[in-house]
C-alpha cells in the first residue's frame, strides 16, 4: 500500500514544522494546500509557497474568498475589528476565530485527498496531517481533542476508511513545536509568518506574535523573524 500525504499548511510555524515533520517521514507522493480566505496576514500565503517550493513538494492555493464576506467581526477577516495583543487566553483573543474555518479546510482536503486517490488507484490510500496543538485549545474550539477525534471519524466514515486524519502535535505546546522545529528539524522559520497583522516587519505585540515569541523563550532559541517590537510581548501574563 502506498500513502499520499496531503499538509494543511498555512505558512505559520506550526504547519512549517509539521511540514518538515512529514517530509522527513513520507516516503511516497507528499503534497500541501494552503487556503486563501481574505485573511489580514495573507503574507503567510507567500510563506507556506516559498516552504514548499524549497522542498520540491507541491503547493496548491485554494481560493475561498466568500469566507470573508461570511465571516464579519472576526479581526482575521473583517479590517474594520482592531487585532487584539497579548496571549490567546484573553477574552479579546475570541476576535481571531474564523468561525467554521478550519472544518471548511479539513473538508477540502479531503476532497482533495480523494479526488487525487481516484486518479492514483486503488492501492493508494491518504493522510491529512493538521498542525493544531494544545497552545490553541483555549481559544480555537476547532483545535481540540474532541473536535480532533470528530473529525478524525468523519473523515474514515466519509473516505469508507481510505483517507485518514493525523495531528500530531495535538498535545504539544507551541514551546514544543519551536524545539522540535529548531533543535531537530531544522525548519527555516525565517520563511514562515505568523504576525496577525500581516506586517513586515511582524508587529511582536498580537496574540499570534506574543505566542510565537514565547514559543521560541521555551525552546531556548531566538526567532529568525524581523519584528517591530521584541520586548511588549513580555509585558503580558501568561494564562495558558
Ligand atoms: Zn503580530
Amino acid at each position: 500500500m502506498k500513502i499520499l500525504h496531503c499538509v494543511i499548511l498555512s505558512g505559520g510555524m506550526d504547519s512549517a514544522t509539521l511540514l518538515y515533520h512529514v517530509y522527513g517521514i513520507a516516503e511516497d507522493e507528499l503534497y500541501a494546500l494552503s487556503f486563501d480566505y481574505g485573511q489580514r496576514h495573507r503574507r503567510e500565503l507567500e510563506c507556506a509557497a516559498k516552504l514548499a517550493g524549497d522542498l520540491y513538494v507541491s503547493h496548491q492555493i485554494i481560493p475561498l474568498d466568500f469566507l470573508k464576506a461570511m465571516t464579519p467581526k472576526s479581526s482575521l477577516t473583517d479590517d474594520s475589528v482592531p487585532t487584539p495583543e497579548g496571549h490567546y487566553a484573553a477574552d479579546n483573543m475570541k476576535q481571531t476565530v474564523v468561525p467554521g474555518r478550519n472544518t471548511l479546510f479539513l473538508s477540502i482536503a479531503l476532497a482533495s485527498a480523494q479526488g487525487r486517490l481516484a486518479t492514483l488507484g486503488d492501492d493508494w490510500r491518504a493522510v491529512i496531517y493538521y498542525g493544531a496543538h494544545a497552545g490553541d485549545h483555549t481559544i480555537y474550539p476547532d483545535c481540540r481533542k474532541a473536535y480532533v477525534r470528530n473529525m478524525e471519524g468523519v473523515i474514515e466514515e466519509a473516505s469508507e476508511e481510505r483517507v485518514e486524519l493525523m495531528v500530531p502535535f495535538l498535545d504539544w505546546s507551541k514551546g514544543d513545536i519551536a524545539e522540535y522545529g529548531v533543535h531537530s528539524l531544522e525548519v527555516p522559520f525565517e520563511h514562515t509568518h505568523t504576525c496577525y497583522n500581516g506586517t513586515v516587519p511582524a508587529c511582536g505585540k498580537c496574540g499570534s506574535c506574543t505566542e510565537r515569541l514565547s514559543a521560541f523563550d521555551d525552546a531556548f532559541a531566538t526567532d529568525p523573524l524581523e519584528y517591530a517590537d521584541r520586548e511588549s510581548y513580555k509585558k503580558f501574563t501568561r494564562e495558558v
